[in-house]
């Protein structure tokens, strides 16, 4: 797959791995290979610029090794972004594991993966992410102590996510109702798992009239009896007549076909990649004066509490390190306006004018 040339006709133009590595100016690839335990696996570091690289190791079936670079190359970009944009010490990386998580997984496949990331010394810190649980995070403790969200330390982080979700929220309300109160506002929240339940909570607490949706059923049901929510279908949550569209489920479900009969005026949710096309739904968005919150910054709760686990800070420090992602919206928001230029568009820019400007003070007097 990553074949390599004669040195000769080796151009960096031509080599895969290279050329994408400088398209986003990634920093360091670690590919790792163990035989006896079949596992394969990639780091990626993006930038350290504010610090260590923080991420997750997700476990996936790739159907090929040129989808696992992909994938680890973009989603350690991200994590560059949302640490940045949350005002973390933290740079981007994240890992992928190649293999089916359902019948691959051994203690010695976990413990090698944590030989790899120690080789790293600190570079890269890692945690779980899809297809990883506590137990194989345990495991790969055992190698290395550049790990975070063991079992016994900071624990779950999806309620500092639904915090950091929940409060983003109120801020696009102020900006779009005047006011950041959300009684009486129609909320549809789709997918009701760890963040969504928290959410839905928050908002019924706050008098918001909450819509549900989920592919699980008992979720759906303890969720609607436990808070008062009323239970919609999957594809009739984008029909709602709502003040706000909250995605807690999937990535991409601002797209061409849900665009048009999205009848919100806020976009904010928690789950990763809402935008099927950034340039393209990011934009259209705007244009049907809808304020889409983007979801890095929304959802850094999650990242939030890893680093207080990183720097041994209080929960209660991750709460209101997550209760900052209000002032971000705002300023994201009125900076959006200010020079007409789509939400998300802008939340990358600051990302990148803080470690540019960071960047500089780290330089040696
Ligand atoms: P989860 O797996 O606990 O919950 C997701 C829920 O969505 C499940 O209940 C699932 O049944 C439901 N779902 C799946 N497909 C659906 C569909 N088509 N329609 C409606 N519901 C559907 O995940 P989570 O931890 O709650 O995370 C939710 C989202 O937030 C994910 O996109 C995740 O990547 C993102 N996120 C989570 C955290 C965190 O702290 N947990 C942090 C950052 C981002």
């Amino acid at each position: 797959m990553f074949e390599v040339k004669n040195i000769e006709d080796t151009n960096l133009a031509e080599n895969p791995v290279v050329a994408q590595m400088s398209k986003y100016n990634h920093e360091q690839l670690l590919f790792c290979n163990d035989n006896d335990t079949g596992l394969k696996a990639i780091i990626a570091v993006h930038n350290t610029t504010l610090g260590p690289a923080l991420g997750g190791t997700r476990m996936w079936k790739y159907n090929n090794e040129l989808e696992a670079l992909n994938d680890v190359l973009r989603l350690s970009r991200g994590m560059t972004y949302k640490n940045s944009i949350s005002g973390l010490n933290l740079g981007g990386g994240k890992a992928v594991i190649i293999g089916d998580s359902r019948t691959m997984k051994s203690e010695a496949l976990f413990r090698r993966f944590g030989k790899f990331v120690n080789s790293l010394a600190g570079k890269y810190i890692t945690a779980e992410d899809v297809g990883i649980n506590p137990l194989d995070m345990t495991y790969v403790g055992m190698e290395t102590e550049h790990v975070v969200g063991l079992p016994g330390k900071s624990g779950d982080p999806s309620p500092v996510t639904a915090y950091g979700t929940y409060v983003g929220m109120k801020a696009c309300a102020k900006e779009q109702f005047g006011s950041d109160s959300l009684t009486d506002k129609v909320v549809a929240v789709q997918g009701v798992g760890h963040v969504g339940e928290y959410l839905v909570k928050s908002l019924t607490e706050e008098g918001a009239k909450v819509y549900i949706s989920d592919i699980h059923e008992p979720s759906l049901k303890r969720v609607s009896e436990k808070y008062g929510a009323t239970v919609v279908g999957l594809d009739e949550i984008y029909d709602l007549d709502m003040d706000i569209y909250a995605p807690c489920a999937l990535g991409a479900t601002v797209n061409d076909s849900t665009l048009s009969r999205l009848k919100c005026s806020i976009i904010a949710g928690a789950a990763n990649n809402q935008l099927k096309q950034e340039d393209v739904h990011g934009i259209a968005v705007m244009e049907q004066g809808m304020i889409y919150a983007p979801d890095f910054t929304l959802n850094a709760g999650g990242v939030i509490n890893c680093y207080s686990e990183v720097k041994g800070l209080s929960s209660e420090w991750a709460m209101n390190k997550a209760e900052e992602i209000y002032t971000t919206i705002q300023n994201i928001v009125k900076r959006s306006k200010d020079e007409n230029v789509p939400t998300y568009q802008i939340a990358n820019k600051m990302a990148e004018e803080r470690i540019s400007a960071i960047g500089k003070v780290k330089l040696p007097l």
